[in-house]
């Protein structure tokens, strides 16, 4: 083990009292998404659509367009994972005609909330119907206490399908043939809207597998288990030594990443945008690897559009990586 190693599992052991914030971006760094996304228009006489969080607000609203008024439950730059829902949200699910969520076990606090808000016109669409989940973590083995705490998380399968393009069409065509059947007068909008979204992920597919498919298993560590559906998809290695982001790396983290490198041929450590950890910049550095970003869009722009500029560089990132 290597002195900068050995130091920082000592100071994480002796009590991580230092205040080194996993949080994607904080509240005054994301757009204001709330204003434009959460206030309620009931007399516009369109289709209130309440999405859960970030990718699916982004589908729905391409879907949509100005057809329907779309709102998001769960604000961006708030983690999604350990989400409590508030009042609010109550609210908005009770005066909703519809409700899109990503399911695969991703939305924890969605069904307490859905009950909460007695709403009994309510139309859910579940944008990962259809979808074959992967259920295989991560390829590193796990420390008891850690895989107990976030067993749950996972029960339905890894959630995270909307960061490869391929499923990401499937959520959106199941996002537009729900509110067609909530919304059947926009249907011609819906399709046209859909249609356009489809073709774009379509090349943005493209373009990741003529990118990818020059370093094949191309290997690398994240601390959030998000992108082994890109990774099957484009024959990477994603080697996940954290489940879920966290505000502190455990001890045991830092410990499975060092095993990753040594049992692994490791081309990357990503991290994620606006997370400055001063723990991963020193274990990069001390495991000779650069650390880079990667976008689980968790968090974010709240224009449709960013899904595509945010893959962009997603992919920019893994060819870096993995030359
Ligand atoms: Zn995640």
């Amino acid at each position: 083990m290597t002195p900068v190693i050995a130091l920082l599992m000592l100071s994480l052991s002796a009590g991580c009292t230092e205040s080194n914030t996993n949080q994607a971006t904080t509240p005054e760094q994301s757009p204001p998404a709330q204003e434009t996304a959460s206030t309620p228009s009931p007399q516009s006489g369109k289709t209130k659509v309440v999405t859960t969080f970030l990718p699916m607000y982004m589908f729905t609203k391409a879907v949509t367009g100005n057809a329907a008024d779309v709102e998001i439950l769960v604000p961006p730059g708030t983690e999604v994972h350990e989400y409590q829902s508030t009042p609010n949200n109550v609210k908005a699910i009770a005066t909703a005609n519809v409700l899109v969520k990503n399911g695969l076990g991703l939305e924890e606090f969605l069904d307490n909330t859905i009950k909460n808000a007695q709403n009994p016109k309510l139309s859910v669409i579940n944008a990962s119907t259809g979808i074959q989940p992967l259920n295989e973590i991560s390829p590193v083995e796990k420390t008891g206490k850690k895989e107990q705490e976030h067993d749950h998380e996972h029960a339905e399968g890894n959630p995270h399908v909307w960061l490869d393009p391929v499923l990401a069409k499937q959520q959106v065509a199941n996002i537009r043939d729900g509110l067609i059947a909530a919304d059947p007068a926009n249907k011609v909008s819906y399709e046209a809207n859909a249609a356009a979204y489809i073709k774009q992920l379509d090349s943005l597919n493209s373009e990741f597998q003529q990118t990818l498919q020059k370093n094949p298993n191309c290997t690398f560590i994240t601390f959030h288990d998000a992108f082994p559906y890109l990774a099957k998809r484009y024959n990477l290695k994603q080697v996940a030594v954290v489940e879920i982001p966290e505000d502190q790396l455990a001890p045991a983290d830092v410990k499975n990443a060092v095993n990753a490198v040594k049992k692994y041929k490791v081309k990357a450590l990503f991290s994620e945008p606006g997370v400055d950890n001063k723990l991963l910049s020193s274990l990069s550095k001390d495991l000779n690897l650069t650390l880079r970003s990667l976008d689980s869009l968790e968090t974010g722009n709240t224009d449709p559009q960013h899904y595509f500029k945010a893959m962009r560089d997603n992919l920019q990132t893994l060819e870096t990586a993995c030359k």
